[in-house]
């Protein structure tokens, strides 16, 4: 029989399975406990007794990422981790250090399918999922090697985390359980490129998490030719969805928009982007643009000009601190199998 991952399980699960093999399920705790806290052997769960150790090893693995490269940005103290996974395959995270706290930026997918033209993560396209414990696993063990303590996440690392939506909402599961790491909802970003069903779907949820949608243009024509997930699901249904996601969980959207030179950073753009921004109640969080190697694609020079039409405009916006650029782990730059 082919062994389980017992990480991606929740307590209620293991508990299951404990009274399958005639175990008390109080069980449960203390191993969900154990695995929340980054051991990586069943012999470590010192309190659970060896025969049980034993049936464990039998019926589960337990997920732990590898560091195939840690780096540290000389700026700012940004970490950036490359890890190896149980399969050989990597994907990067980052922790950056704010004054409120450490904040983990996980990966969810090795790879990416949306190929937006801007972003790093789009080289050499997708290749599979993350389980839910491997996007665990990258706040865990970036813990547990820092000794910082990270008291938000943001699912903005590789990946389109409503492209892998059953991981996803698990690891939340996992990750705000009282038992375990108990990160609140609202201390968690989950950032899309904008796939309208998907964002249905996750308002059916009803979590107090933070739903950012990358923007990046207030027309269709500037966003198709930057993202092509535009060209199937056209602004104003990617639009209409939050609309409903604020109507239904009460949280307003943010907006991520990256500053691009000559493409979306017009007076023009900025007096629409504003537009559909009140009406939505939303706060656009601009991003200058980050260099990414081999794209044509240059940051903008009218920043502080653009800042102005939309404060003038009403807009409620505010400019991303660039973290970690000297290491490349800024926004748009992290990568799969990053040269190891
Ligand atoms: N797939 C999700 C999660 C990635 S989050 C999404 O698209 O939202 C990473 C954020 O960084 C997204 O807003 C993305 O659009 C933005 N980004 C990508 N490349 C960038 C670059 N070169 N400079 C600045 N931001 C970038």
């Amino acid at each position: 029989m082919e062994k389980k991952d017992i990480k991606s399980m929740l307590p209620s699960e293991i508990e299951a399975v404990l009274l399958e093999i005639g175990e008390p399920k109080f069980r449960a705790k203390q191993i969900f406990s154990w695995l929340m806290r980054g051991v990586s052997d069943f012999g470590e769960m010192t309190n659970i007794g060896k025969s049980l150790q034993a049936k464990l090893e039998e019926l589960f693995y337990i997920t732990a990422p590898e560091i195939l490269r840690r780096q540290v940005s000389a700026d700012d103290g940004t970490i950036k981790y490359l890890w190896k996974l149980r399969d050989g395959n990597a994907v990067e995270s980052v922790v950056m250090r704010y004054k409120y706290g450490n904040t983990v930026c996980v990966s969810t997918q090795v790879g990416c399918k949306m190929g937006c033209k801007f972003c790093a993560s789009a080289h050499g396209g997708w290749i599979r999922n993350l389980t839910a414990s491997e996007i665990l696993d990258q706040l865990i063990f970036a813990e547990k090697d820092s000794n910082l303590k990270i008291s938000n996440i943001v699912l903005m690392g590789i990946g389109e985390p409503l492209d892998n939506f059953e991981n996803v909402i698990r690891f939340l599961e996992l990750v705000n359980h009282p038992e375990g790491i108990n990160i609140g909802m609202r201390h968690i970003s989950v950032s899309t490129s904008g796939l309208p069903e998907m964002i249905d779907k996750l308002g059916d949820y009803n979590l107090q998490l933070t739903l950012s949608l990358s923007l990046h243009a207030p027309d269709n024509e500037t966003r198709s030719k930057l993202m092509p997930i535009n060209q199937r699901h056209p602004l104003e249904e990617v639009l209409a969805a939050c609309e409903r996601y604020y109507s239904k969980t009460g949280r307003r959207i943010s907006f991520e928009y990256a500053m691009i030179d000559g493409v979306n950073d017009s007076d023009e753009q900025a007096v629409v982007l504003a537009k559909i921004a009140k009406k939505l109640g939303a706060h656009i969080n601009l991003i200058q643009l980050n260099d990414v190697e081999g794209s044509p694609l240059k940051p903008t020079s009218r920043l502080n000009r653009f800042i102005k039409i939309l404060e003038n405009e009403g807009a409620n916006v505010t400019v991303r601190r660039k973290l970690g650029s000297d290491i490349d782990a800024a926004c748009g730059q992290l990568r799969k199998n990053n040269a190891y």
